[in-house]
């Protein structure tokens, strides 16, 4: 076939996963015709109109509150307890409280005393939202910090887009970053 590349034979998932590999492997899995174009520009201009867009209610919003939500999101926050398991912090004991708590999402999210008044903002705006079956009681910790990073799965964009523009605005106000 025609613009396929070699991909080198390896023995180890971890070299299986490796940039390079995954990146031959999603070259050669390309429609021929989108591997066949000529030249860098209209590659790119064809590629994006192939592929598959960005989830549009992560985008927008505050900026620097959408980078750390992207990184909570991602596990790459700057919290404690993030910080502390990359080896860039001493202790993942939140710094903020007196709570001797690990600084985790749920904690910073749902827990730390604070951030208590930019809370009550937080889940009110969220979960209010008109006519939706979503309660802050029908969530333990773990799902609820599941849908203030990653949206209620099914719901349509604009739900999803209030939620995450709360965070950001609890982010914001949180002045924690
Ligand atoms: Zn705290």
């Amino acid at each position: 076939m025609a613009n396929v590349m070699v991909v080198p034979s390896c023995n180890t998932s971890l070299r299986q996963g490796s940039v390079l590999v995954d990146s031959l492997r999603r070259w050669n899995n390309l429609d021929r015709d989108l591997r066949d174009i000529p030249n860098i520009n209209g590659f790119k201009t064809r590629f994006k109109s192939h592929w598959p867009t960005s989830y549009k209610p992560y985008m927008g919003g505050s900026r620097i509150a959408g980078v750390h939500h992207t990184r909570m999101r991602l596990g790459f926050s700057q919290l404690n307890r993030d910080l502390y398991l990359r080896g860039c912090e001493a202790s993942p004991i939140c710094s903020q409280c007196q709570s001797g708590l690990d600084e985790t999402y749920a904690h910073y999210l749902l827990k730390c005393s604070k951030y208590d008044l930019a809370r009550s903002v937080l889940i009110f705006s969220s979960l209010d939202s008109e006519g939706h079956p979503t309660s802050v009681n029908q969530f333990d910790d773990e799902a609820l910090v599941h849908l203030l990073l990653k949206g209620l799965v099914g719901e349509d964009n604009l739900t999803n887009v209030r939620l995450f523009r709360s965070v950001h605005t609890y982010i914001s106000s949180t002045k924690r970053f």
